[in-house]
């Protein structure tokens, strides 16, 4: 059967021929020796991305987000992020599992919070009480939908966490969508935290690779904590040759991703029987409400070469890349279009 559109994610998208050659061509050494000149420069260029003293390359998003947590906590402290964040549902606990963490939980609309829970949520200097010490945003917003903060929000929230002393880590996994979408730049984002964690994995096109910037000492703690967690690799080059590639080819055209989301959006908000999410679709990610039940919806969708994930009971997640062209949402709207009303 003939797929026309995967919208499961943004983590299907395969190398373009000009990413492979990249990868072929990287120069390679070893990293573990620390002499792998790609990795090398890879890193440098995402440091100064960032406006930050170093980085460090690790194999997946999950680990980043991990490494920069276990670097700037102690066992037993309390992490301080919003209930719906990817470290606190989808990284299989491992804040309490590799950190000994507790975590604190924060509501708000699109994964977003203001300052006054933030400094609700911080727990005051008593012997009875976990230690905060982390507060943990994600930009763009993945279950919030696709969700990008102000500049103004991520101030404050992050002004009220330092002035108690808590350090404050970015997980920008798709931080290239946020810039894309609102014209900040990467520094400027990362300038209200000590580390910010990336994916090339995702929209960004690469096979594999994630990163983790900040100051100098604290990614000396992070680059520990990969090879204790098993994240060092050897000639990984060819991977953050692929990286490099990314950086330079595939952050112009995320905006492309972005105005197909939307016209995605403003079609499923025309079909009647779909109910688009409450979030505005200002990136990537959209999600809808469906007649019935979303896993026989995804099943017709199947059927018909359209590819979507069920993420509740009647929601459906849309998400665009790089794998999906506009003939692709041609065709997804006509098959919505189709479902909806049979
Ligand atoms: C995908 C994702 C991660 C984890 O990345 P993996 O490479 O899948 O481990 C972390 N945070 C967010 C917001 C993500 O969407």
């Amino acid at each position: 059967m003939t797929i026309h559109a995967d919208l499961r994610s943004d983590t299907i998208t395969l190398p373009s021929d000009a990413m492979k050659q990249a990868m072929i061509e990287a120069e390679l050494g070893d990293d573990v020796l620390g002499d792998e000149p790609t990795v090398l420069k890879l890193q440098d260029t995402v440091a100064t991305l960032f406006g930050k003293e170093a980085a460090c390359f690790v194999p997946s998003g999950t680990m980043a987000n991990q490494a920069a947590i276990r670097a700037q906590t102690q066992p037993g402290d309390e992490i301080i992020t919003h209930r719906d964040n990817h470290i606190y549902l989808y990284e299989s606990g491992a804040w309490a599992a590799i950190s000994g963490c507790s975590i604190r939980l924060l509501d708000g609309d699109g994964g977003q919070f203001d300052a006054q829970s933030v400094l609700a949520a911080i727990q005051h200097e008593d012997a009875h009480y976990p230690n905060s010490s982390l507060l943990v945003v994600e930009n763009t917003h993945n279950r919030g939908g696709g969700t990008v903060w102000s500049m103004d929000r991520l101030q404050s929230v992050t002004d009220a966490a330092r002035q108690h002393g808590l350090r404050c880590h970015l997980d920008g996994a798709r931080i290239w969508n946020a810039c894309a979408a609102s014209g900040i730049e990467p520094s400027t984002y990362a300038g209200c935290f000590d580390t910010v964690s990336a994916c090339f994995s995702k929209g960004l096109g690469c096979p594999v690779g994630s990163i983790v910037a900040g100051d100098a000492e604290t990614i000396h703690r992070v680059h520990r904590i990969r090879k204790l967690l098993g994240g060092t690799m050897r000639q990984s080059g060819m991977l953050a040759g692929a990286c490099m590639h990314a950086l330079e080819h595939n952050r112009n055209r995320l905006a492309d991703d972005h105005q197909r989301a939307r016209r995605l959006a403003d079609a499923i908000a025309g079909i009647p029987g779909l109910e688009l999410g409450p979030s505005p679709v200002e990136t990537n990610i959209l999600y809808f409400d469906v007649p019935g039940n979303a896993d026989e919806f995804t099943a017709r969708l199947e059927a018909a070469g359209i590819r979507m994930f069920s993420v509740g009971p009647r929601t459906v997640r849309a998400v665009l890349s790089l794998m999906v062209d506009d003939e692709g949402i041609d065709r997804t709207i006509e098959v919505l279009t189709d479902l909806a009303e049979s």
